[in-house]
């Protein structure tokens, strides 16, 4: 039961980190340990399947880098597996003079990414979109549509092609360091291995406290609500359409996505949850509530958005609220249009001060390195995280 490397989490960075462990390692022995009976259960089988092209990220950070490397990553995976992608253009639509002029800061940041953008105005919006309205648009080409379940499958499969290992349904209760190798616990046995890699997703900060790490961050869920058009609104649309964001939140807003299988899907919102993996909109558990309200920083974060948070609320309840926030760009989306489709849950990392943690964090110990916070755009960003991470076990111990 002794392995070089032992990856906890199946979603897509577990998977991405083992597919380049292997890679680079063909004769080290690897395990992943997944709880879920199947792998992508959460956040990477829950998204919006959209490769992001790195329009809103801080240049220079984590996100802006890995996000860029990603977007090429996933397209060329996509292509040499054949695993069906588009590149469909993704249009940020301005409804009022206050988005407009913020949509000439986003055009300014998607330079300094070094992206491609395009200034839209509105009558070339109505061209190249007739059911979208706005005040002025930025086209941004790179980004496109994938499906993350099929290059999770397509990892998972090469990773045993390179004789890694893989048990589903095996939850991990404990880990122990010590100097010369490290100790992972499941119901049923005790393993060891050299290095430890954790990308537990919403249950990053729960891992990293087995270790006695991390008493500074705590996940919190927000849930991300959708709906799907009916069939015969599937060619509303050419691009992806995406309103203004909020710059005080690290959430997209409601936008309109073409899924793979051709349908469109609307949302996500971003409304608080009370179950880390419930993706009900009244589930609750006891031991989630609790960890979410005895954190200072949850009181805090709260306090700053009390005003956006109970939007979100109203709106998720109330469907017409909800339909409002489309109808601003799409008018001719109507209730009727609107059925319904299975959440998603982001894990948000966010800090004692009340700041929500907007790059990815890694934190590493001597055997181990925990994903303690991979929100959107990680799903596109999984290969260059995989790699990334690869590169700092290589300067761990042997
Ligand atoms: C609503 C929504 C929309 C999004 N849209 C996009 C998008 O369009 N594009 C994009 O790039 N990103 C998007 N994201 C973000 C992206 O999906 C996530 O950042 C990414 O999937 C994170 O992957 P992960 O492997 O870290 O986490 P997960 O996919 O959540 O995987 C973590 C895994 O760890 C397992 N695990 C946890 N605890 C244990 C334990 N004790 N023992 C064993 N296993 C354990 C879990 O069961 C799970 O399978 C979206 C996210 C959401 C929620």
């Amino acid at each position: 039961m002794k392995f070089d490397f032992i990856i906890i989490g199946g979603g897509i960075i577990g998977l991405s980190v083992a597919w380049h462990l292997k890679k680079r390692y063909r004769n080290k022995k690897l395990l992943l340990l997944e709880k879920e009976s199947g792998l992508a259960q959460h956040q990477t089988g829950h998204n919006s399947g959209v490769i992001h092209a790195g329009v809103y990220y801080q240049p220079g950070s984590l996100k802006a880098r890995f996000c860029k490397e990603g977007l090429t990553a996933s397209y060329e995976f996509c292509r040499q597996h054949h695993i069906p992608c588009q590149q469909t253009g993704k249009l940020l639509v301005a409804s009022n003079e206050n988005e407009r002029r913020r949509l000439n800061a986003l055009f300014e940041r998607c330079l300094e990414n070094n992206l491609s953008p395009e200034q839209i105005s509105p009558a070339r919006l109505r061209e190249l979109e007739p059911e979208i309205t706005g005040k002025g648009a930025i086209l941004v080409r790179e980004s496109g549509i994938v499906d993350y379940v099929g290059i999770c499958r397509e990892m998972a499969k090469q990773i045993r092609l390179m004789e890694g290992e893989m048990q589903l349904s095996t939850p991990v209760t404990g880990i122990t360091e010590s100097p010369d190798r490290i100790r992972i616990q499941t119901a049923d046995k005790t393993l060891e291995a050299n290095y430890l890699i954790i990308c537990a997703g919403l249950m990053a900060d729960r891992l990293a406290a087995m270790q006695g790490l991390a008493n500074n961050f705590r996940i919190i869920p927000f849930r991300g609500e959708y709906f799907r058009l009916q069939s015969q609104k599937n060619f509303i649309i050419r691009h992806l359409i995406y309103p203004i964001p909020d710059p005080a939140l690290p959430f997209l807003g409601v936008h309109l996505t073409k899924m793979i299988d051709g349908s469109i899907i609307v949302g996500p919102n971003a409304v608080q949850g009370w179950k880390r993996e419930g993706y009900g909109k009244f589930n609750f558990n006891i031991r989630d509530t609790f960890e979410t309200l005895s954190f200072p920083g949850f009181w805090r974060l709260s306090g700053r958005h009390l005003g956006s948070g109970l939007r979100e609320y109203c709106n998720s309840i109330w469907k017409r609220g909800y339909l409002a926030q489309v109808r601003k760009y799409c008018p001719g989306i109507t209730l009727q249009d609107m059925e319904s489709y299975p959440a998603g849950v982001r894990a948000q990392a966010v800090l004692r001060d009340g700041t929500m943690v907007d790059d990815f964090l890694f934190k590493q110990t001597a055997r181990s390195l925990h994903v303690c916070n991979a929100p959107s755009p990680a799903a596109t960003s999984a290969i260059p995280i995989g790699k990334h991470i690869c590169g700092l076990v290589q300067d761990g111990p042997g």
